[in-house]
């Protein structure tokens, strides 16, 4: 099976596609992942990238997709993923749908997307930065991020929708009740697709 999780930082992509890798057995593909990974390798891309990461800003889509692309090409991947934080504006899915068509004819079978009011991700943010130390997780640096959500990831919630690939699932409560809620709308999917 082959999902993208969307939804604003903070909206719990990592845990929910962690919890996902685990109980489908496909691997959890994460752009953000991917790119602190090479800033800490500091490879050529990788520095390059740190400086829109450090300002809340998206990476040219070029250098993510090195990266994606990279990573679906291995064999655990060619089955099935779980992809977060990619794609992120609608250039980024239109070079997602034509990688997976290079890698046999693949295509997505469901898009979720995990809503979150603003103030809950805004409290959650913070309560990250308590626990985990990420460069990009200061004040600004977080509004940042939800106005790019806003402006640039949004209007994939429309152009999955008008593919029939999209499911909204609630993201305020705890962990395993979201799961359920991603499970589910993963059932339906599979039932549309049999039909
Ligand atoms: P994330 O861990 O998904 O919140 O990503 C952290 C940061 O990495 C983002 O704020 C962006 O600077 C960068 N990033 C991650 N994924 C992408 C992407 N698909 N396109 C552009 N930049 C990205």
């Amino acid at each position: 099976m082959r999902i993208v999780l969307l939804g604003p930082p903070g909206a719990g992509k990592g845990t929910q596609a962690k919890l996902l890798e685990k109980r489908l057995q496909i691997p959890h593909v994460a752009s953000g992942d991917l790119l602190r990974m090479a800033v800490s390798n500091r490879t050529a891309l990788g520095l390059e990238a740190k400086r829109h990461m450090d300002e809340g800003a998206l990476v040219p889509d070029e250098l993510v997709l090195k990266l994606i692309d990279e990573r679906l090409s291995q064999p655990d991947a060619t089955d099935g993923f779980v992809m977060d934080g990619f794609p992120r504006n609608l250039r980024q899915a239109a070079m997602l749908a034509n990688l997976l068509k290079k890698h046999g004819g693949q295509r997505l079978d469901r898009v979720i997307v995990i809503e979150v009011p603003s103030d809950e991700i805004k409290k959650r943010i913070s309560e990250r930065r308590g626990r985990e130390k990420r460069d990009d997780d200061v004040e600004d640096t977080v509004l940042i991020r939800l106005e790019v959500y806003a402006a640039a990831t949004r209007p994939l919630l429309e152009y999955y929708a008008k593919l029939g690939l999209l499911a909204q699932v609630d993201g305020v409560g705890s962990p395993e009740q979201i799961q359920a809620r991603i499970r589910s709308a993963l059932d339906v999917a599979d039932s549309a697709v049999k039909a």
